[in-house]
Formats: C-alpha cells, sequence, structure tokens
C-alpha cells in the first residue's frame, strides 16, 4: 500500500486565495487593509528566511506588512517599546516576535508583552489559556494548519487515537488541546516517554514534532493512519546532505501510512497560511 499525499502547498494556496479576496473585499468595504507586524532580533539565517517568507505572504495576498529587524546585541527594551508602539497602532492588527530570541532576552516576557488581541502566534498567556478551557482567540499556526489539513482530507477525528510525539508549546501541546477538542483520545510523548514505538503503533492519527530527521520509521506507523510531519531538519550526511526532511522517515512511512504529509511541502507552507488567516480574523474584530 501506498500513501495518499496531502499536499500543504495545494491547500495553502487555496486558502491564501480565499484570504485575498476577504482582504481585497475589507479594504473596499470598509478602507481597512489586514496588517501583520514581524520583529526580528538577531542574524540567525533560518529565522531570516521564515520572516522573509512571511512579509513575502503577506504582500502576495494584498495585506500589509511592517518588518522590524534588530542586531543580535539590541537591548530588550528597545524592542519592547517597540512591541508597545504597535500594540498602539490600530492599523496593526497582529504582532509576532520571531523565535528564537538571543540569550540576553526573555523570551516569555516579549511574548507577553504583544497584546492578546494582536498575538497573532496565539503565544500570550491568555491565548494559551483561552485554547485550553475551548474556546481560542488564536489558535497557533503550526496546529492550525494542521487541523485544516486533516478538515481538507477530512480524516475521522471523533474517538481517534492521536499520538502527538513532541510537548513543545509551540507545536506539541496546543495540537494536543485542538485534537482533544475533537474528541480524540490524545497520548503526547516526549523524550523521556518509554517505548515511543509502542504509542506510535497504535496512532490511528500520528503527529510527528520533534526536530529529528527520519525518527519515525515505517514499522512504528499502524497501517492506514494519517501521519503528519511537522518537523524540519536539515540532512547532514548522505546523498541528499543540505536538503530539507522531516521527523518522517517518508520512504518506508508512504509504504504504511493511509495519508501522509512530505517535508517540505506539507505543513509548512499551511503554517505561514494559518498567520494570514490570524491576521485577516483579527483585522475582522477590530470592524465589528
Ligand atoms: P522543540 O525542540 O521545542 O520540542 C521538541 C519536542 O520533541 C520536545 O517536547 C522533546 O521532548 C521532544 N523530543 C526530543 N527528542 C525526542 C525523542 N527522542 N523522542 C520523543 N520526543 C522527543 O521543537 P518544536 O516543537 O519547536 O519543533 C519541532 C519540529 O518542528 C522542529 O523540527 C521544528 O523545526 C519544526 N517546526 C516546524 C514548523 C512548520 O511550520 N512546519 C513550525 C514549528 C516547528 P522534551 O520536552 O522531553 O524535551
Amino acid at each position: 500500500m501506498t500513501a495518499r499525499i496531502i499536499d500543504g502547498n495545494a491547500l495553502s494556496a487555496k486558502i491564501r486565495e480565499l484570504l485575498a479576496t476577504s482582504a481585497a473585499g475589507m479594504k473596499v468595504s470598509h478602507g481597512v487593509t489586514p496588517c501583520l507586524a514581524v520583529i526580528l532580533v538577531g542574524e540567525d539565517p533560518a529565522s531570516q528566511v521564515y520572516v522573509r517568507n512571511k512579509v513575502a505572504a503577506c504582500e502576495k495576498a494584498g495585506f500589509r506588512s511592517i518588518k522590524q529587524v534588530y542586531p543580535p546585541n539590541v537591548e530588550p527594551v528597545t524592542v519592547l517599546a517597540k512591541i508597545a508602539e504597535l500594540n498602539a497602532d490600530p492599523s496593526v492588527h497582529g504582532i509576532l516576535v520571531q523565535l528564537p530570541l538571543p540569550k540576553h532576552f526573555d523570551a516569555e516576557a516579549v511574548l507577553e508583552a504583544i497584546a492578546p488581541e494582536k498575538d497573532v502566534d496565539g503565544f500570550h498567556a491568555e491565548n494559551v489559556g483561552a485554547l485550553m478551557q475551548g474556546n481560542p482567540r488564536f489558535i497557533p499556526c503550526t496546529p492550525y494548519g494542521v487541523m485544516k489539513m486533516l478538515e481538507a482530507e477530512k480524516v475521522p477525528l471523533k474517538g481517534a487515537e492521536a499520538v502527538i510525539v513532541g510537548r513543545s508549546n509551540i507545536v506539541g501541546k496546543p495540537m494536543a488541546m485542538l485534537l482533544l477538542a475533537q474528541s480524540c483520545t490524545v497520548t503526547v510523548c516526549h523524550s523521556q516517554s518509554k517505548d515511543l514505538a509502542f504509542h506510535t503503533r497504535r496512532a490511528d492519527i500520528l503527529v510527528a514534532a520533534v526536530g529529528r530527521a527520519k525518527m519515525i520509521t515505517g514499522d512504528m506507523i499502524k497501517p492506514g493512519a494519517t501521519v503528519i510531519d511537522v518537523g524540519i531538519n536539515r540532512q547532514d550526511s548522505g546523498p541528499n546532505a543540505g536538503k530539507l526532511c522531516g521527523d518522517v522517515d517518508f520512504e518506508s512511512a508512504k509504504e504504511v501510512a493511509g495519508l501522509i504529509t512530505p517535508v517540505p511541502g506539507g505543513v509548512g507552507p499551511m503554517t505561514i497560511t494559518m498567520l494570514l488567516a490570524n491576521t485577516l480574523e483579527s483585522a475582522e474584530r477590530t470592524l465589528k
């Protein structure tokens, strides 16, 4: 059996078209353009790429974007002052600070400084709490994108065994909350989990969000399962050295799974798409 591939690029393109249409409509009806402000501190190459992609996606969808870049040694107070300024600017609907921040920053304090109603990443404690209560204001973009993929593929969720590998605040934990809200039976695995394969083999829906290249192999997957690969890793050896791969060993997994996301071209584009969706939603709320 060979799994059907969930094409994140195609689904993203479809959703982004709808978002662009809504943004254009908002401009005509209310004279408002959704606006996302992105703050980047330092010169981390991966972060630079992510920020560039986010800004480009905004522009392509007809959103306004503000990109504020600081050198790695900037004083946190300067960044906090910028966040306060963006919080107070009614033309800005979404603010995100690209993570990771340099070591001299208290990342939590920076995320808490963003006004919760503009926190389009959904990382502010108030928004995390709202998600936990089942009443989210902004759903963190990566798990939101995964839910959209499951919805688009009509994957049955009620009563399904969902296993998430990884318990980070930005992927694993919110993913667990969202699947739980859809009545999955959720198991969250992490670095201290014993016998990982025992858990993954029970999964009707398996989400890998670890950051370890190809760690989930075909023999760890239940036949017919839906496999969502969030991981983004650069291969450092072999014939594909330098190329991206996921946490799932795609070649062996696709022979067992029923549905599978590739890397690249799976969850990655959906994450940026849902960032746009959150920004648009934030702008829409200001019109009410
Ligand atoms: P973190 O490093 O914050 O979390 C990784 C998680 O994996 C931790 O909970 C850790 O456990 C767990 N883990 C580590 N080793 C093992 C192991 N051997 N077995 C089981 N669990 C393990 O990563 P993120 O959640 O931020 O990101 C995960 C991956 O997803 C990365 O590759 C990242 O690049 C990618 N990513 C992709 C996005 C996209 O748009 N596609 C967006 C965000 C992230 P413990 O808590 O015990 O340390």
